[in-house]
């Protein structure tokens, strides 16, 4: 008979030798066991190839690890079931995108088990798969109770059927001959925006967005809105003039289902700590805005931020005011950027926002406010004065970028310059930086 000891090697051998990436650590993360499939999964995204913390390994490109699994509850059970991270954006057309599946499991006080998986050609086809099903549920759902607008080339109502009246409250008279931006609220559609969902239903025969609407009375709603280009083939093929594109566009209330699939998104994308995108969220959208810029080719900017010595932040005040200065912010974040920025915690005190239709000065601009406005912040906690200060690195996209990791990699080597010139300042990528981080 083997006994517990033996029953235990032989569980571990077993594991060790498993077709998945397992990692044992204790419940600091530190890592007692981590199989070979592991190894080669983590290596690449860990700092410095530092593979004996597994929060310290994961903390690139998910840093809500350590929180998520500080605050669970329970003495034992999944921490996280299959936790989708993002590791690189790839490049459309050339590569995709890399995303690690990962679940945490506590199996008591002392130990934790995470089984670590490379999901990227899954989530792919999921993708794929979960377009598809947008499409047909809209078809199928939503027969008695939408809009049907006709819009020209430029977006400009030309018709509609009397469903609007009972969906929006607009009536024919002031709807027609207007953009279709009158249905969006005031600051959450851009004249660029909504040339880009034209363009998108030409790339793909369909531009699919749930967001907030508003009805004629000012009141905002929750809605699906589908546009598809109404293609006149048979005037190519009898040699007739082309008249200019037209689209269809469908807007269906749902506000009866949101409340589901907002819980769902807030699980799914946003960071815990925050409550701003995490990096998952933020690579799905920075893919959409450069897949849409590469049909209509516009200026687009990103900056990154990372907070200066953070490191002695925490250790002075301790890890919780660490949370609180985090928080702090995101909030400060949340004031200064559009609602059409992308905002997100990309890394432990690290942040991404991605600047649509904005050149390099306008980012400049907006990067310089949030910089001053933190530096001139003094936070109370626990009758302690905490003041703290960001830098920022901030790249704009040019056709010599390829995409969004050399991009983060332009906007990364400006905050490396803004971090060795002394901190508390906002760079600009320039060509002379390219090899600065080589350096490093
Ligand atoms: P620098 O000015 O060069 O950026 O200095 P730094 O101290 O900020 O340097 P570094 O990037 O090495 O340190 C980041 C620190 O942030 C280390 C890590 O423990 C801490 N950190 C990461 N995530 C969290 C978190 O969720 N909460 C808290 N309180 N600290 C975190
Ligand atoms: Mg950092
Ligand atoms: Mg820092």
């Amino acid at each position: 008979m083997m006994s517990i000891e033996e029953d235990y090697e032989a569980l571990i051998q077993f594991l060790y030798l498993a077709p998945v990436g397992l990692v044992q650590a204790d419940i600091d993360g530190e890592i007692v066991m981590i199989n070979p499939i592991s190894a080669q999964l983590l290596l690449p995204i860990s700092r410095d190839g530092n593979l004996s913390n597994l929060f310290d390994a994961f903390e690139p490109v998910a840093p809500e690890l350590r929180h998520l699994c500080s605050s669970f509850a329970g003495s034992q059970g999944m921490i996280c079931d299959a936790l989708r991270i993002q590791v690189t954006a790839g490049l459309p057309g050339k590569s995709d995108p890399q995303i690690l599946s990962l679940s945490l499991m506590k199996l008591d006080a002392q130990r934790l088990m995470a089984v670590v998986a490379d999901v990227s050609l899954q989530v792919k086809r999921e993708r794929q798969l979960r377009q598809n099903d947008a499409w047909f549920n809209a078809i199928l759902t939503g027969i008695s109770d939408y809009a049907l607008v006709s819009l020209d080339s430029n977006g400009i109502v030309e018709d509609w059927n009397t469903s609007i009246g009972r969906v929006t409250g607009f009536t024919s008279e002031s709807v027609v001959g207007n953009s279709y931006g009158l249905f969006f609220p005031t600051g959450s559609a851009t004249a660029d925006g909504l040339l880009d969902r034209l363009a998108e239903a030409d790339a793909n025969g369909w531009s699919l967005a749930d967001s907030e609407q508003v009805r004629r009375d000012g009141s905002v709603y929750w809605a699906s809105t589908m546009i598809a280009p109404l293609h006149l083939q048979e005037c190519i093929e009898i040699h007739c003039p082309v008249p200019d594109p037209s689209y269809c566009l469908i807007i269906r209330d749902i506000s009866d289902k949101r409340e589901v699939s907002e819980n769902y998104r807030r699980a799914t994308a946003c960071d815990h700590l925050t409550g701003l995108a995490n990096r998952h969220a933020f690579f799905d959208a920075a893919a959409i805005e450069l897949e849409r810029m590469r049909r209509v080719p516009r200026s687009l900017s990103l900056i990154l931020f990372d907070a200066d010595f953070f490191k002695s932040i925490n250790d002075r005040y301790g890890h919780p005011a660490g949370d609180v200065v985090l928080r702090e912010l995101a909030t400060a974040m949340k004031k200064t950027f559009r609602q059409i920025d992308m905002v997100a915690r990309v890394g432990g005190e690290e942040f991404a926002i991605l600047l649509p239709s904005t050149n390099l000065e306008g980012a400049m601009l907006v990067a310089e406010r949030l910089r001053e406005a933190v530096a001139a912040t003094v936070l109370q906690i626990d009758g302690t004065k905490i003041k703290f200060t960001v830098s920022g690195g901030v790249a704009t996209m040019h056709e010599s970028v390829l995409g969004l990791d050399a991009l983060m990699k332009r906007a990364d080597q400006a905050l490396y310059a803004a971090k060795t010139s002394g901190r508390n300042r906002i760079v600009s990528w320039h060509p002379d930086a390219d090899d600065v981080r080589l350096k490093r």
